[in-house]
């Protein structure tokens, strides 16, 4: 019976059933079982979507586009339920439960905006017309991380949907509950049935039948690096198109220049935001030598002031990692000898690892250079901008980064310097529902969210009318 907790069983026959058990990562108690998705059960969902989505393309614009502002109506008044059930299957704070309840609401209404303003062109020509036509794909799977189960799988089904697609969603393992009650609130709010699906199952069983299945016209990704490029492979096979958004090590520049107290007070959440299970996460902090020690002397309260604890607790600021693998996962990296800063944590039940900042490492060490995903940050010392931008871009990875100066010409020469999707200056911020978001290198393919979100869901079909005839 493949779950969570046996990553690697034999492969099961295409319909052999299995379950999926859901723990509260702050208690390690169960919340609930779920039956897993089958090839088979794949399958007949894309049968079935299939048909859905011929009827809901067939819709005029503002009635979808109707719908899936009743769909967001449902999210707004079901948000203290969705973040309840957030932090319960994936241990986040319930500040930020509600955030992500509240940001599926908008990457609807955001979408419902675009179905009237999904445009092709008039392209002038002799003697004729040119026009292009954007058309749905057909039926898209979406497979989501656990880090942020319900703003990820919205960022792909929101622009799906309102580009005319039907959707299937695949959760994690560890985290199906948040994205099975969205389905229930999408046909509570009128969605045509089978048009939005949840499959949650296990990324070898249900992911794998999506990723091959000839009946889905693009795969939406987002996860670790290496299933990325399995999964791109597999995708090859049929020119299928996917979107890949995928894991990061994003570095934290701090220049002499900069308000070095606001950057040392803004470090310790930019990689302890969701305890470091952020693929944004700003976990290489990089720091002119001349300042430092400074630097250091101010992070080390910063970051043991961090509150970590119940995720439920209205003041917790960190709470637990998601599993006892990804726990020993994180004490891979971290042994009790290297210097650096620790802050508390609880201990007792629950997935807890305490903040963490290790310094005096080598800037190629694996903690240096590789996703950890907890909640651990290294400190380097660089000497000029030029060692900064070497150092910053010293990753195969390129999704996000900051820039601490008060030189806006600085500012404006890293940040065209430095290899990422995401950049920021004297702040740490990287996704809002309406700017493009995703990766350079390795970090990804293709972009989400912002003003192009819907297109990325359409084919263009380029079709000439002769005036001549
Ligand atoms: P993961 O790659 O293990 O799993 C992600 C999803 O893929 C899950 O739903 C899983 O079941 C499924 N999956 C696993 N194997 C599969 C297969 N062979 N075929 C099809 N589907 C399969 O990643 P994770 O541990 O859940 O998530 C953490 C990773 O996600 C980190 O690397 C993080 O950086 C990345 N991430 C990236 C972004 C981004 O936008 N760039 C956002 C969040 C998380």
């Amino acid at each position: 019976m493949p779950n969570a907790s046996h990553p690697h069983p034999p492969p099961p026959a295409p319909d052999e059933p299995y379950e999926l058990t859901v723990l509260n990562p702050s208690t390690e108690e169960v919340v609930a079982t779920v039956p897993g998705a089958t090839a088979v059960d794949v399958d007949r969902a894309v049968t079935r979507a299939a048909g859905a989505q011929h009827t809901w393309a067939g819709l005029a614009p503002g009635d979808r586009a109707r719908a899936l502002r009743r769909f967001a109506a449902a999210v707004d008044a079901h948000l203290e339920e969705l973040a309840d059930l957030e932090v319960r299957e994936a241990g986040h704070t319930i500040g930020n439960a509600r955030w992500e309840a509240g940001n599926v609401r908008d990457l609807l209404d955001y979408a419902a905006g675009g179905v009237e303003r999904l445009c092709g062109r008039q392209i002038p020509v002799a003697g004729g017309l040119d026009v292009t036509i954007l058309e749905p794909l057909g039926v898209v799977g979406v497979i989501a991380p656990w880090n942020f189960p319900l703003p990820i799988a919205a960022w792909g089904t929101a622009p799906a949907l309102a580009a005319g697609n039907a959707v299937l969603l695949k959760p994690a393992e560890t985290t199906p509950l948040t994205a099975l009650r969205l389905a229930e609130l999408g046909r509570e709010s009128g969605l045509p049935e089978h048009l939005f699906q949840v499959l949650p199952g296990a990324g070898r069983i249900a992911g794998d039948a999506l990723v091959t299945h000839p009946g889905v016209a693009k795969i939406v990704f987002t996860g670790s690096t290496a299933v990325g490029k399995t999964i791109m492979a597999k995708c090859a096979d049929r020119v299928k198109r996917v979107t890949l958004e995928l894991g990061g090590k994003s570095p934290n520049l701090v220049f002499a220049d900069a308000d070095i107290e606001a950057a040392a007070a803004a470090a310790p959440l930019s990689f302890l935001d969701n305890s470091g299970q952020d693929c944004c996460a700003r976990t290489r902090i990089l720091v002119q030598d001349t300042v430092y020690e400074r630097f250091l002397s101010l992070l080390a309260p910063a970051v043991e002031a961090v509150r970590v604890g119940d995720p439920a607790d209205e003041r917790t600021q960190m709470g637990p990692l998601i599993s006892r693998a990804q726990l020993d996962r994180v004490r891979g990296y971290v042994s009790d000898d290297l210097p650096g800063i620790r802050g508390r944590c609880p201990d007792g039940p629950g997935f807890w690892f305490p903040p963490t900042v290790l310094t005096g490492l080598a800037p190629d060490a694996p903690a240096a250079t590789e996703e950890v995903f907890g909640p651990v940050a290294v400190v380097l010392p660089f000497r000029d901008e030029a060692e900064a931008v070497r150092l910053a871009n010293a990753t195969e990875y390129g999704l996000a980064g900051s820039v601490w100066t008060r030189d806006l010409g600085r500012a404006l020469r890293v940040c065209g310097a430095v290899a990422a999707g995401n950049l920021s200056v004297n702040s740490h911020s990287s996704v809002r529902y309406w700017t493009p978001f995703g990766g350079f290198k390795q970090s990804g393919l293709g972009r989400e969210l912002g003003p192009d979100a819907l297109a990325a869901f359409t084919e263009t079909k380029n079709v000439f009318l002769n005036t001549e005839v």
